[in-house]
């Protein structure tokens, strides 16, 4: 069995320790937390081992009433692998510790790419994290983009991607961001960092995003504009796209007009905490022009990511090939809507 260990149990590292937990050749040897909050208690109640990000604070969990079974160290040294989804910054701080413990890891798309031997898709580039010890799992906007792309590319061949990122203000739990009532060029300069990032799955690749943020918190949405290097009818590449596993078409008799029927269906689907781990692209938006292809896609921040966290432990483990492991993946979880 795969140690994992999960060091930054928020938004991310708390969906991840849950898909490590489901998965047949993985333990979640313990996850590791900075302070005593609601997020703490529930690990504990789920009966993940808590460790101290931070030894001064240790102390802080006792008062709290919640059992620490040892400092971050221990856990970083017990595990096979560990999955950093500490915010964005906090991972490059966190490498030399993973170094120290010769233990390799996994980091989130907020830190930079340089950080790391490879930035990791499962579909676009499973075998180069093999065997790599610092490997980053890349953004939601990102992933959601490469999974478009990657069979695109080999279907077709791609020669341009214009992309508009309409981008949540907040995840639903962060109180503090916004805008409440705007809409903001984010980031005002074009291109945004969003097509960098991309090319760091595909470094062939010609794309321009530009961004805003909108005051939303369920999901992103993308309007994207891939010129192919052939004319293609819309429903070849509907065709295409259906036997990706991780693209879920939401067909016009759904009657699914935006994110917020999208999280509906999923909750009523009986997904865990509501997620959609599948880009959601609106079957009547993909068309053509020419060599030209539009769609429309959500994505769902919070847990798009989240398989190709696991995906990324096989990976630089060695442990399955990416179509064995994608398969696992998604049985387990429940993808594919
Ligand atoms: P978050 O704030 O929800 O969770 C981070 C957790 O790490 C918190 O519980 C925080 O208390 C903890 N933490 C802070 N400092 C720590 C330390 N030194 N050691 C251990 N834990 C520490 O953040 P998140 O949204 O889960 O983001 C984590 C990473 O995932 C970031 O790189 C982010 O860019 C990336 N990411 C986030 C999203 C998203 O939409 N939320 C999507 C994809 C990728």
């Amino acid at each position: 069995m795969i140690q994992v260990a999960v060091n930054g149990y928020g938004t991310i590292g708390k969906r991840v320790a849950d898909a490590v937990r489901e998965q047949p050749d993985m333990e979640v040897v313990g996850v590791a937390k900075t302070r005593p909050n609601f997020e703490a208690e529930t690990a504990l109640e789920k009966g993940f081992p808590l460790y101290a990000a931070i030894e001064e604070r240790a102390d802080q969990f006792a008062e709290a009433g919640l059992e620490i079974a040892g400092p971050v160290e221990d856990l970083v040294d017990e595990a096979d692998v560990v999955v950093d989804a500490t915010p964005s910054g906090i991972g490059a701080e966190n490498k030399s510790m993973y170094e120290e413990y010769d233990t390799p890891a996994l980091y989130q798309g907020g830190e930079d790419a340089d950080l790391v031997d490879v930035s990791f898709n499962a579909r676009s580039n499973f075998e180069d994290a093999v065997d790599a010890d610092h490997v980053r799992v890349v953004s939601c906007n990102t992933t959601g983009l490469s999974r478009v792309l990657a069979p695109l590319r080999e279907a077709y061949g791609v020669e341009k991607v214009r992309a508009t990122l309409v981008r949540r203000g907040g995840d639903p739990g962060q109180t503090s961001r916004g805008p409440i009532n705007d809409i903001l060029p984010n980031p005002v300069t074009i291109p945004s960092h969003h097509g960098p990032d991309v090319e760091t799955i595909f470094d062939d690749l010609d794309i321009d995003t530009l961004g805003m943020k909108v005051p939303a918190t369920l999901m992103h949405m993308h309007s994207l504009n891939v010129t192919l290097a052939e004319e293609v009818d819309a429903s070849e590449v509907r065709d295409l796209f259906v036997d990706e596993s991780r693209l879920f078409l939401i067909p016009e008799r759904m009657d699914i007009d935006g994110s917020g029927k999208l999280k509906e269906y999923a909750m009523d689907a009986g997904r865990p905490r509501g997620d959609i781990w599948e880009n959601c692209i609106w079957e009547e938006s993909i068309s053509t022009v020419g060599n030209d292809l539009y769609l429309f896609q959500g994505i769902h921040q919070e847990s798009d990511v989240v398989p190709e966290n696991v995906d990324a432990i096989r990976a630089v483990l060695g442990a399955a090939d990416a179509e064995e492991s994608i398969e696992t993946t998604n049985e387990t979880m429940g993808v594919g809507l």
